[in-house]
C-alpha cells in the first residue's frame, strides 16, 4: 500500500500547514519553497519527526507528498507510526463500523484542526487516555491486534487519483446531484474556486440515497448529466466520505455503499 497520502497536513512554526496549501506554494516556486521549509516541517502527531517534500513520480499530475526523514523515530503514541491498513482490512472495518462512530470520524475530519493545536507537546497519556485516543484517531485494530492507520486524502489537493482501497476523502467543494431514470443518484463534486474543476462523481443507489435525503436536500437534483449545467448550479459545502475511486475516460468515480459513509455540511 503506497504511503504517499500519509500526511495530509504537518506542523510548521507550531501551526498546522495543510498539504494542499503547501502544494500550491510549491508549484508557484519549487526551489524557494524547498529552501523555506527544509528541516522545518514536523509530524503533526508527535512533532518530533521531520518531514520532507517529495514529488509524486508515478504520474505526470504534478503533486507532492510528505515523508519522514530516513532513520527518524515517531514517539510511541504517535498515530503516524502505524502502517496503512490493507485493502481487505479497510473493507472489513468500514463494513462493520457503527454508524455513530463513522459519523463522529467524518465530522471530526471536517472540523478545523483545533484538537491538534491544543495537543500538549510530548504528550504521554495514561491508560484511560489511550482508550479515548483509539476512539478519536483514524485507525483500526486488525484481527491480530495490530493497529493500522486509515488512509485519508484532502479533496483540495491539485488532482484526484485512483484508489482501489477505501480512502476517507474530505474538504470544501461544490455539489450537484444528477439522477438517472433507474433511480441512481450521482453526487458531483467540483472545486470551490473560480475553476470549478470537476473532481469526481459519487454514485448513490436509491436505497442508500433515501437515508440521505434530508442531509442532501439543499443540493439541486436534476435529471441532467451535462457537466457545465452541474457546475453552474452546484452549491458550496463541506464533504467527507469513504470510497474507492476509479478513473474512467478522464473522470473519477466513487460509490457510497452505505449512508454512514457520507457526511455533508452546507456552507
Ligand atoms: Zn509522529
Amino acid at each position: 500500500m503506497p504511503e504517499t497520502n500519509k500526511y495530509q497536513y504537518c506542523m510548521y512554526n507550531n501551526e498546522v500547514l495543510e498539504l494542499h496549501v503547501l502544494e500550491e506554494e510549491f508549484y508557484k516556486n519549487q526551489q524557494v519553497t524547498r529552501n523555506k521549509y527544509r528541516g522545518q516541517l514536523l509530524c503533526p502527531g508527535c512533532r518530533q519527526v521531520r518531514l520532507s517534500i517529495h514529488e509524486n513520480s508515478n504520474s505526470n499530475s504534478n503533486s507532492i507528498y510528505l515523508a519522514a526523514y530516513p532513520n527518524s523515530h515517531h514517539t510511541e503514541n504517535c498515530e503516524y507510526l502505524l502502517n496503512s491498513a490493507t485493502k481487505r482490512e479497510l473493507k472489513v472495518f468500514y463494513d462493520q463500523i457503527a454508524p455513530d462512530r463513522a459519523e463522529q470520524m467524518l465530522e471530526r475530519i471536517l472540523e478545523d484542526r483545533v484538537a491538534v493545536l491544543n495537543l500538549p507537546q510530548n504528550q504521554n497519556p495514561n491508560d484511560d487516555d489511550v482508550d479515548e485516543d483509539d476512539d478519536g484517531n483514524y485507525e483500526l485494530t486488525n484481527e491480530n491486534g495490530t493497529r493500522k492507520y486509515l488512509p485519508r486524502r484532502s479533496l483540495q489537493l491539485r488532482k484526484m487519483e485512483e484508489s482501489d482501497h477505501l480512502v476517507m476523502y474530505y474538504g470544501e467543494c461544490r455539489l450537484f446531484i444528477a439522477q438517472d431514470k433507474w433511480d441512481n443518484f450521482y453526487l458531483r463534486l467540483f472545486r470551490n474556486d473560480e475553476t470549478r474543476y470537476y473532481l469526481c462523481s459519487l454514485k448513490i443507489p436509491i436505497v442508500v440515497f433515501n437515508y440521505l435525503r434530508d442531509e442532501l436536500n439543499f443540493i439541486l437534483c436534476e435529471s441532467d448529466f451535462d457537466v457545465n449545467n452541474s457546475k453552474e448550479k452546484s452549491v458550496p459545502a463541506r464533504i467527507a466520505f469513504i470510497s474507492t475511486i476509479e478513473e474512467k475516460s478522464l473522470f473519477f468515480n466513487g460509490k457510497i455503499t452505505h449512508s454512514k459513509l457520507l457526511k455533508v455540511i452546507q456552507l
